[in-house]
């Protein structure tokens, strides 16, 4: 409103020509002028305002009633001034209000839809943004804090592996990206452990270790721990041993059948075999290389043994046409 004013006051045709229409009108009828401030014509009654003392004394100056009744409607417009201002402050006042308004409108709707986004963790009941979350096969959504449960709470408790929602397991391929290191590298080695049938594991026989000790690190019963590099006997659980494990129930009956039957065993640490001569001379070359009596078990030509045992010969001849024996490898695993 007000730049209106000032662009038609600047325009001198337009300000002269309405200024000499009022200026007429004042002439013929001075009292009527407070129309412009009756039917509330702001725009031409700002105008007439604009006439300054000077003009009215120069426009009335042989008319004292004139200069009366501009002086009086001067007083009136300045009071209509003064409305116009007030009005137009109660208008912006409640244009702002009606933009606060929408402005908080916007942002409240902006705010629920951005609610209505988020996702509720399962776990906890947090509520996150979708790409702070994991969904598990079940459709769940889990905050990270709640996945990373998950899996050390696994790591601690065997009755919960693998890890599982609404009965379908949460799959360990693709954590990397989503939790931290020290856990994926912690929980993998947990998994190697529980994919090991509980009856095969062996944990490390140092009482302040107990590490578990992958197969990968186990060589013929010596498992070395990758914690604290001692050796276990994977058969006894005890420390790594010379010889023959005595909790070695398989090796321990075929020893027994062995001295029932006067089977003899290969002297070699390494192999051990269980040689049953069936036909032949006492002396026996193992298929470790070894030779040996068949008698007393020593180094081949170490004992004063018989080269031949007749009760042992089948054929019953001068020399055995072929000498034969029957091996048995005690079992490896
Ligand atoms: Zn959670
Ligand atoms: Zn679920
Ligand atoms: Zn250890
Ligand atoms: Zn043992
Ligand atoms: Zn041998
Ligand atoms: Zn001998």
């Amino acid at each position: 409103m007000a730049s209106n004013n000032s662009n038609r006051a600047a325009n001198p045709a337009l300000a002269e020509e309405v200024i000499e229409s009022i200026t007429q009108s004042f002439l013929s009828d001075p009292p009527s002028m407070a129309f412009l401030f009756e039917i509330r014509n702001w725009e031409l009654a700002r105008l007439v305002f604009r006439l300054q003392r000077d003009d009215i004394d120069a426009l009335a100056a042989d008319n004292p009633e004139l200069e009366y009744a501009l002086n009086l409607q001067l007083q009136e417009l300045s009071i209509a001034e003064t409305l116009i201002a007030d009005e137009s402050f109660a208008i912006r006042a409640v244009i702002q209000y009606e933009e606060e308004y929408r402005l908080a409108v916007s942002i409240a709707q902006n705010h629920l839809e951005a609610e209505a986004a988020l996702l509720t963790c399962t776990g906890c009941e947090s509520r996150f943004t979708r790409h702070q979350s994991y969904k598990a096969p079940c459709n769940h959504f889990y905050c990270m804090e709640c996945l990373a449960n998950f899996f050390e709470y696994t790591i601690n408790d065997e009755s919960l592996y693998p890890p599982k929602c609404c009965g379908q397991e949460i799959p360990f391929e693709g954590m990397k990206t989503l939790l931290d290191n020290k856990l994926i590298t912690r929980y993998a080695k947990k998994q190697v452990e529980y994919d090991t049938e509980a009856t095969k594991r062996t944990y490390c026989s140092v009482s302040t270790c107990k590490g578990f000790v992958p197969a990968s690190n186990t060589i013929n019963e010596v498992a070395t721990c990758p914690t604290c590099g001692k050796r276990t006997c994977t058969i006894c659980k005890a420390a790594a041993h010379r010889g023959d494990c005595p909790r070695d129930e398989d090796t321990q009956s075929l020893l027994s059948l062995a001295k029932t039957e006067g089977w003899q065993r290969c002297y070699n640490t390494k192999c051990h075999r269980v040689v049953a001569l069936t036909t032949g001379c006492n002396h026996i070359t193992c298929v470790c290389g070894a030779q040996f009596c068949y008698v007393c078990g020593a180094r081949w030509r170490t004992c004063d043994c018989p080269r031949w045992n007749e009760s042992w010969l089948v054929d019953g001849g001068d020399r055995p046409r072929h000498a034969g024996h029957r091996l048995f490898q005690p079992p490896q695993d």
